[in-house]
């Protein structure tokens, strides 16, 4: 367990320490031993071995004493098919943290305001307080939409931070995490056409709802789109993301970006997975098919409200205490994910397991809701 004793004495270095990290709590998810791990929006399907062998094959051939390609030309090129983007409008990062984390030292820095409708992904706003930027959070609305309750942008409020003469980043997570669906799409262009700045839409989630705004980046050259590998691909353990955007956009994020930041086993295992379009796509249909029963059980279960969902996630109401229902799970060997946002202290998460894990986690719900 990681513990961290900051006492501030004469003696100790942490005086040296800037005051805003001083503040910071360290991301450091859960590392609770469990059988059913559905805290972290990962796939539970490992890339399968027939993929894996291809990737073996390719690395036992290659020098580990040199440095791989720190442009990613071959994975650029792959993602460049993939994505219908030219390869110079892709750039490769470990993750979509560290592409996050570039945008944020490419285009806010020191006292440049980073706006970030919440709740949402917390990496945004933890980066851009390191990087020294003023953070401005505004409030998602809660509305009810045929029947359902929905997470809306509060456009007039977030388009009163917008400054004419300065420049700014805002990011809209599409679908968003944690709350699990897409925002209205009028909203997201009057945001983005009234925008003097960057707007980063986080389409990490892309693969498990279809919508996009790729197809779009030529009419809106201001927005940058980021991706990962560590969702439909399974390939969360190996790090990889991507950006995609205006070339000019794109060319920034080479000057701040570490060296080496995507090693030669994450770069060919990319390449191979994007070579099986086959897979991707039964694992898509899974997916799809495995929310919606999922969903329609949820539902079934006094006490639980399910928010709409475009991802591999659910956000769930708790008509009771969620410290409860957390731990019950947590006993039964089921680990899900309790956010720190105030309006979601009555709420889980947790993602789409296999379909044999969600009997699971049904069956345990079941009982401790009754
Ligand atoms: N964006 C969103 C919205 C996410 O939920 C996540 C991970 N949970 C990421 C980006 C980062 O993913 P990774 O760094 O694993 O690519």
């Amino acid at each position: 367990m990681f513990i961290f004793r900051e006492e501030i004495t004469i003696t100790s270095p942490i005086r040296f320490v800037r005051d805003d990290i001083l503040k910071l709590t360290p991301y450091m998810p859960s590392k609770e031993s469990c059988n059913i791990k559905l805290d972290a929006n990962e796939s539970p399907y490992d890339v399968p071995k027939e993929i894996k062998e291809r990737i073996w094959n390719r690395i036992k051939n290659e020098h580990f004493n040199y440095y791989y390609d720190p442009s990613c030309d071959e994975l650029r090129e792959n993602l460049s098919r993939y994505t219908g983007a030219n390869p110079d409008q892709i750039f490769v990062g470990s993750g979509g943290d560290e592409i996050i984390n570039d945008i944020i030292m490419a285009f806010a820095g020191p006292d440049r305001d980073v706006i970030i409708p919440v709740p949402t992904f917390s990496s945004y706003e933890i980066f851009a307080t390191v990087a020294g930027s003023n953070v401005i959070k505004i409030p998602l609305i809660r509305e009810q939409k045929y029947g359902k309750e929905i997470w809306v942008l509060d456009t007039r409020q977030i388009k009163k931070h917008f400054k004419k003469n300065e420049p700014q980043l805002m990011f809209l997570c599409y679908p968003n995490n944690p709350t699990g669906d897409y925002f209205n799409e009028e909203k997201m262009l009057d945001l983005i056409n009234n925008f003097n700045g960057i707007v980063a839409v986080d389409e990490a989630y892309f693969e498990f709802g279809g919508k996009t705004f790729v197809d779009r980046l030529s009419r809106y050259p201001h927005v940058v789109v980021i991706r990962t590998f560590s969702k439909i691909f399974s390939m969360a353990g190996l790090r990889v993301g991507y950006a995609v955007g205006h070339v000019d956009v794109i060319k920034q994020l080479y000057k701040v970006k570490l060296p080496y930041n995507v090693s030669l086993f994450s770069q060919i295992a990319a390449v191979e997975i994007l070579k099986d379009m086959a897979w991707l796509k039964n694992m898509q249909s899974k997916f799809i098919e495995t929310r919606k029963q999922l969903k329609k059980d949820l539902e079934k279960i006094k006490g639980l409200k399910i928010h709409p969902s475009s991802t591999n996630f659910f956000l769930c109401e708790l008509g009771k205490s969620r410290d409860m229902v957390y731990e019950e799970l947590l006993k039964r060997g089921i680990l899900t994910r309790r956010l720190g946002d105030d309006v979601l202290k009555n709420t889980l998460r947790f993602c789409i397991g296999s379909p044999a894990q969600n009997q699971v986690l049904l069956s345990h719900l079941r009982e401790i809701m009754s």
